[in-house]
């Protein structure tokens, strides 16, 4: 008995590496029949009801029979509550509702990951800002475009977050996407506060804080506390610009280097390597969402918002699905010899 469910399980984990890439974050587990968010008796209730069926959501490695091979795997995953993933708002703030809406819109995507976005009202560019809580620090990613009270926002989440978490204190590091005006306006605001450290712009700046001894190429691991993203260098937009990806959510924050807009290009061939990388990356690595910061396409395939445009109505959501990269970087090699400002559904390639 006992042997046949070491191969039983031996069996549904090869099946779950072979089935592995590319990957998605775990935001459900697979063996989570009902969705109640726990693997528990109820799943295992699901899987006797349908056993021997030909297939079907019991099938858990899809072999086409609900058998000895799926219970094992479900017995595997017990209690599993899949990975800590979040959600998007239905609506973000579009500058079409100046007097009514706030001058920066805070989400929280779950309970340690927050998604900030500057009202087109205070500034067209309209960014986004990150906000990814570990046990020990709390990562900021940008500081907005200017005009806005960045500063007491963020700190009167921090202090919730405190309340929530029964802690005293956490340590602020304000990161940056990459050095443009309109990501880093907002950090006089920061310096010199209590518990925060605001990283320099420079690309040396940005290899020195994260520990990177080989720029672009070398990935690195930034800890948060119990909470690890990488740090993947990706110049080409900007000299310094960096993509993280927090393991967590599944989220890789790609700053202007893709997002549904347009994303300007002011090294061509760095930028093309760049999104290779992120590619190459992305394929081994579970993303379940690509997400940058700012939005300038409608919701209309290949519509975008004109430059300067103060109210999106209609908007592209911000997230985008990882096989963006791929349509991206075919685009790229298709116009290596001859880039130019080239139009797609969700993105238009903009060299500059
Ligand atoms: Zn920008």
């Amino acid at each position: 008995m006992i042997s046949s469910i070491r191969m039983a399980l031996t069996a549904a984990f090869s099946v779950a590496l072979l089935a592995g890439a590319p990957a998605h974050a775990a935001c459900e587990s697979p063996a989570d029949l009902n969705g109640d968010g726990v693997v528990n008796g109820s799943d295992l209730a699901g899987i006797l009801a349908q056993w021997n069926n030909n297939s079907g959501p019991a099938d858990l490695n899809g072999d086409g029979a609900v058998n000895g091979i799926d219970l094992a795997a479900l017995l595997a995953l017990w209690g599993d509550t899949g990975g800590a993933c979040g959600s998007f708002p239905e609506h973000w703030i579009d500058g079409t509702n100046c007097g009514g809406d706030p001058a920066i819109q805070i989400h929280q995507f779950n309970d340690d990951t927050f998604i900030l976005r500057q009202s087109l009202c205070t500034n067209f560019e309209a960014p986004f800002i990150y906000l990814l809580f570990g046990e020990d620090k709390v990562l900021m990613e940008d500081t907005g475009a200017g005009g806005i009270a960045i500063a007491n926002a963020v700190y009167d989440v921090i202090d919730q977050w405190l309340i929530d978490n029964d802690k005293e204190t956490i340590d602020l590091i304000v990161g940056h996407s990459h050095a443009h005006g309109d990501h880093v306006a907002g950090d006089s605001q920061f310096n010199g506060q209590p518990n925060t450290t605001v990283v320099g712009l420079s690309t040396s700046a940005v290899s020195s804080f994260f520990g990177i001894t080989s720029w672009p190429t070398q990935i690195v691991e930034y800890d948060l506390g119990d909470r690890i993203v990488d740090v993947i260098p990706i110049p080409g937009h900007q000299a310094a610009h960096i993509a993280i990806h927090d393991r967590a959510t599944g989220l890789l924050l790609t700053g202007d280097s893709i997002y549904p807009g347009r994303l300007y290009i002011s090294s061509f061939s760095q930028y093309f390597t760049s999104m290779q990388r992120l590619q190459t990356f992305v394929v081994s690595n579970p993303i379940e969402w690509i997400v940058g910061t700012h939005v300038e396409m409608s919701n209309v395939p290949g519509q975008q918002f004109q430059l300067g445009s103060t109210q999106h109505p209609n908007e592209h959501p911000l997230e985008l699905a990882p096989a963006i990269l791929d349509e991206l970087v075919s685009g790229l090699e298709a116009m290596q010899n001859n880039p130019h400002i080239e139009v797609h559904d969700e993105f238009v390639i903009y060299p500059f």
